[in-house]
């Protein structure tokens, strides 16, 4: 499976799309706000560039995509407004696998623009591009970037960890799509080293785009312990793992089918960080969220099965172009309704949390 070609988020804006199913990661940017504004005014403070050069790393399609570039301005306005400095004019580059839909952020452009010069005053000089390609290796010039910014992509790791197929075809981590309960320490072993190749190639090409001093906030899925069984995802294999029992699908399409995927304890992003060498780690705070607790945060009248249906389209919008590439887009229909059926019993049974890690980093000079 080649990663690139089968991971993106559902596109366009109908029922079933990222961009109308990105509340949860909506919740996570804005409660990684204040990190991100403490990260911009110490860069603000100390390098003053005519232009100032940032990116998104893995920023879909939809609403989230620009809500991240305007915070973004709207804290470097302030910061510069704080230090009395004239504002720079800003390029901001999104980035994701070139599979991503950005025509439909292309169409939102001309009215992101349109509001920018109402609301602030250096009308015009705001730019902004897409640069397609995996963030696992160079998407910039060196010294180009000030600022790099990611919000739950990272967790997704460049390739399904080769050792977890056997040569003779036998799948490692039988019955699950992650790391589950019933997963060997072989399979934890896979995943972990994977992790380790990919993040060290991130930072280290990071460290070539960005300029000394030039800063980073990447929120990412994490873990307590790295086998810590509850995963969202290893909830989806068990509903796969019904649908075999079920003869629906073959055993052995199960067992061979794992996501690249990957959520690190904070220990583990940690030793990444120091291993590899070029930057600074400024902070790394963990917050955690019941599954279900951004819907309740919309609307708090939402009842069990309402929220079991909005949690299920969502998880479907970022998990279906990737398992339909596998098990069929016939599959589903039934698998996301198997899921919204059991999900709320799951999570009375079991601790349910989205866990997350936001990590600061500086170049160091
Ligand atoms: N930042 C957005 C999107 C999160 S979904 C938000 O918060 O709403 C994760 C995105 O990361 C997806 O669009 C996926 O295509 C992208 N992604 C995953 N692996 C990537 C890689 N190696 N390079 C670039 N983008 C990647």
């Amino acid at each position: 499976m080649e990663v690139a070609q089968v991971l993106h988020m559902n596109g366009g804006d109908s029922k079933s799309s990222y961009a109308n199913h990105s509340l949860l990661q909506r919740a996570v940017i804005s409660t990684v706000k204040p990190i991100v504004e403490a990260s911009i005014e110490e860069l603000c403070s100390n390098l003053f560039p005519e232009c100032l050069k940032i990116a998104d790393l893995g920023c879909s399609s939809g609403p989230n995509t620009l809500l991240v570039v305007s915070d973004i301005i709207n804290n470097i306005q302030n910061t510069f407004r704080k230090l009395d400095r004239p504002p720079p004019s800003l390029q901001a580059f999104l980035n994701d696998l070139p599979r991503n839909d950005f025509n439909t952020v292309f169409r939102l452009l001309p009215g992101f623009y349109k509001k920018l010069n109402e609301e602030h005053e250096n009308k015009g000089s705001y730019f902004i591009a897409a640069m397609p390609g995996s963030y696992y290796g160079r998407l910039f010039p060196d010294n180009s970037l000030h600022f790099v910014h990611s919000s739950y992509a990272l967790m997704w790791i460049s390739e399904v960890p080769k050792g977890l197929v056997t040569e003779g075809g036998e799948g490692l981590n039988k019955g699950n799509i992650y790391i589950a309960k019933t997963s060997t320490p072989a399979v934890f072993h896979e995943y972990f080293e994977q992790f380790k190749r990919d993040f060290t190639v991130f930072l280290r090409s990071r460290a070539q785009e960005l300029v000394p001093g030039g800063s980073m906030v990447l929120t990412t899925m994490g873990s307590i312990k790295s086998n810590d069984p509850h995963c969202i995802w290893e909830f989806v294999g068990s509903k796969l793992y019904d649908m075999v029992l079920d003869g629906l699908i073959e055993e052995e399409k199960l067992d061979t089918f794992n996501l690249p995927y990957y959520a690190p304890t904070m220990d583990e992003v940690k030793e990444v960080i120091e291993a590899e060498g070029s930057f600074t780690l400024q902070n790394l705070e963990v917050f955690r969220n019941d599954w279900d607790s951004y819907i309740k945060q919309t609307n708090s009248s939402f009842d069990k099965k309402s929220r079991a249906a909005i949690l299920s389209t969502d998880i479907r919008a970022v998990g279906e172009p990737i398992l339909a590439s596998h098990f069929g887009e016939e599959t589903m229909d039934d698998l996301f309704r198997r899921f919204e059926e059991d999900v709320l019993d799951h999570m009375e049974k079991e601790n349910c949390q989205f866990i997350n890690l936001v990590i600061s980093l500086t170049k160091k000079c």
